[in-house]
């Protein structure tokens, strides 16, 4: 089969198509023939080196399929069927071994682009808005890179539980997408200030949701409310320094976590719960899952050219076809 192997660190021409054998599910997994890949922004830092991985190894962690093949223990799972899943390590390949624990069955009416990024983006937008801060009904919060694959899903979670949005993106085209989703207020950096934000908010946000990082967090600090709730949930633009606690002091005593997906779905009963929420989203049509971009599997550096280069939106997937 085709796979994509990262056999040294560093920038997306790393990422090596290469033909490796089909592997084999061992108890309680089975072993699915990907229709779709998802790409995501941890696939760089992993790429990168940012966060540790013994080398070599085949990158990405969700996309969809159909199952090929099931191991011994893996009872109430049939040839056939179609499944998603996410935190899987080695999805950049045609073929996936993956335990029943993480696969979610995809109801026919989604698409198999959408069924691949669904998951870490969509239950990474659940838990944030759900269990990370300490807004409430009516009040406004700020989510950075609206029209991202995490971002688009934000802003729709936070509309539908009665937030206020402020939103920042920066092309005009990235700030309609924003906009339609409901939105209340998009701003185009370098207009994205603390001051900006704190004039449309009536004196600071509730709860930042910052996924871009370096280049945000001192603005998405100052931008809070007293006893605000910064989220840090990411690294688009590189990783925040060390913060002396003594600035969430200054800020006005604000809450400050660095949350991950792994520790909001540390339990099945807990992932499943969240997924059939995202899922029931998806197929009533109340959460928009938009696919901004398909390239081939051999073409995964471009994926990751374009994801870092602010070239996207919404979420990328590869064909594992081509
Ligand atoms: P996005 O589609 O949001 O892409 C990143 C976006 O960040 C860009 O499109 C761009 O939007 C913005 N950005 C701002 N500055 C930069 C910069 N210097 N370089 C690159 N991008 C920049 O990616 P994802 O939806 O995949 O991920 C969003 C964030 O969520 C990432 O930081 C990711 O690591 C994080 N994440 C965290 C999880 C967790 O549990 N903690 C789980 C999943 C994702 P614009 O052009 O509008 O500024």
């Amino acid at each position: 089969m085709r796979a994509i192997q990262i056999a040294e660190h560093g920038g997306p021409e790393v990422l090596t198509p290469v033909e490796i054998d089909v592997p084999v599910p061992g108890p309680g997994e089975v072993l699915v023939r990907t229709t779709s890949v998802g790409v995501n922004y941890i696939d760089t830092y992993l790429r990168e080196g940012t966060y540790p991985r013994d080398l070599p190894f085949i990158p990405g962690s969700e996309g969809a399929g159909v199952i090929e093949a099931v191991g011994p223990d893996a009872t109430d799972l049939v040839v056939g069927d179609r499944v998603a899943w996410c935190q899987v390590p080695g999805s950049y390949a045609q073929y996936v071994v993956a335990p029943t624990d993480s696969l979610v069955a995809v109801p026919e009416g989604v698409d198999d682009d959408v069924a691949a990024s669904m998951l870490l983006q969509g239950l990474t937008a659940h838990y944030l808005i759900s269990d990370t801060h300490r807004a409430t009904e009516g009040d406004t919060v700020l989510i950075t890179a609206g029209a991202g694959g995490v971002g688009q899903l934000l802003i729709q979670l936070a509309v539908s539980r009665g937030f206020r949005v402020v939103t920042t993106t920066s092309t005009a085209e990235k700030a309609e997408l924003c906009r339609a989703l409901g939105a209340d207020h998009v701003l185009l950096y370098p207009d994205a200030t603390p001051e900006r934000v704190r004039e449309l908010s009536d004196g600071g946000v509730a709860t930042v949701f910052d996924g871009v990082g370096k280049d945000t967090f001192d603005a998405s600090l100052a931008s809070l409310a007293r006893r605000g709730s910064m989220v840090l949930f990411g690294a688009a633009s590189g990783p925040v320094p060390p913060v002396d606690p003594q600035r969430l002091n200054e800020a006005g005593s604000v809450f400050l976590t660095r949350p991950t997906l792994a520790d909001y779905i540390a339990s099945t009963e807990e992932y499943r719960e969240r997924a059939s929420e995202v899922l029931e989203g998806i197929v009533d049509g109340s959460l928009r899952l938009s696919v901004g971009a398909r390239f081939g599997l051999s073409e995964a550096a471009e994926a990751h050219r374009a994801l870092q280069s602010r070239g996207t939106t919404g979420s990328l997937v590869l064909d594992p076809t081509r």
